[in-house]
């Protein structure tokens, strides 16, 4: 199956939320059924991140957007795991710091995007200011609205310097959320993760559900797209995640630098065996 195909927002096209299930599961019937497919991913997208990092011409980011507990902590931690933490970061954008505050709302995310032979990992990210900013009317509509065509020129920018955008939406279910919710408030060791603002939000799903369709819609371009995954399924969300992070970076055939030295000439000079 070409998840890539299947999840990809057409960039121009409509996004119905309501009409994407988020708990597909593709042919596969269970976690232990997918396993063996997400491993085999997750060991090739550590080969293409040892390319890239050889390589050091193009770079990656990845955006990961969700609702509170859709799961984006655990997309990082059980597929970009994959990732040499040498050639890898991740970056949490919260509420913006006084200095961020003070910038343009892209300088944060301007600031942390990738070099060449790098991934950034965007735990929230420059969405942030059309999503949650939107919804709660943190800035007028005038403002707020002419972000989309800033978003897609940024990420333009980003690609012609060789940065590959890909941006993941977890899509999870309404009742999917709440159980996730409860589930902290029943286990002691991940108390720390409440957020009573969690619950406070959920009450405002459809307005939050409005501004990621319309998010969505308008930033989802050929050279960024978005890609919707159901995530209800946590394993079949990191085995989708996989997969397009596997295809993408294998389309860019990356190739190792020239050796700066000739090996022949070495083994020779230091009477190595070959
Ligand atoms: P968490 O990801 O659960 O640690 O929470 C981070 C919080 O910061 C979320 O509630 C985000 O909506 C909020 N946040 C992120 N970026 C912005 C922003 N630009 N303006 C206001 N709130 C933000
Ligand atoms: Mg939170």
């Amino acid at each position: 199956m070409d998840y890539r195909k299947k999840f990809l927002v057409e960039p121009g096209s409509k996004v119905h939320l309501g009409r994407l299930d988020p708990a597909y599961t593709g042919g596969h019937s269970s976690e232990d059924e997918a396993r063996a497919a997400i491993d085999k991913d997750v060991e090739r997208l550590c080969e293409l991140q040892y390319r890239l990092y050889a390589e050091h011409a193009r770079s990656l980011l990845i955006v990961l957007q969700a609702m509170d507990a859709g799961g984006k902590d655990g997309t990082i931690r059980h597929v970009f795991r994959a990732f040499n933490p040498q050639g890898a970061s991740v970056h949490a954008f919260k509420e913006p710091t006084p200095l961020e505050a003070a910038h343009d709302f892209l300088w944060r995310a301007h600031n942390v995007a990738p070099p060449h032979g790098q991934v950034a990992i965007f735990n929230r990210s420059h969405y942030e200011d059309v999503l949650v900013v939107r919804v709660h009317e943190l800035v007028p509509k005038h403002v707020w609205s002419k972000r989309y065509d800033r978003i897609v020129e940024f990420e333009k920018n980003l690609s012609q310097a060789g940065t590959h955008v890909i941006k993941f939406f977890l899509h999870v279910s309404k009742e999917e959320q709440l159980r996730r919710l409860e589930a902290r408030l029943d286990d002691p060791a991940r108390h720390w993760k409440i957020d009573e603002l969690d619950f406070a939000e959920r009450e405002r799903w459809h307005e939050y559900e409005k501004a990621y369709e319309d998010a969505l819609e308008r930033t989802s371009t050929e050279r960024a797209p978005w890609y919707v995954i159901p995530a209800d399924h946590k394993w079949f969300r990191n085995l989708a995640v996989a997969h397009i992070a596997v295809q993408t970076l294998s389309e860019l055939k990356m190739q190792f630098p020239k050796p700066k030295v000739d090996v022949a000439e070495i083994r020779q000079k230091y009477h190595l065996e070959s």
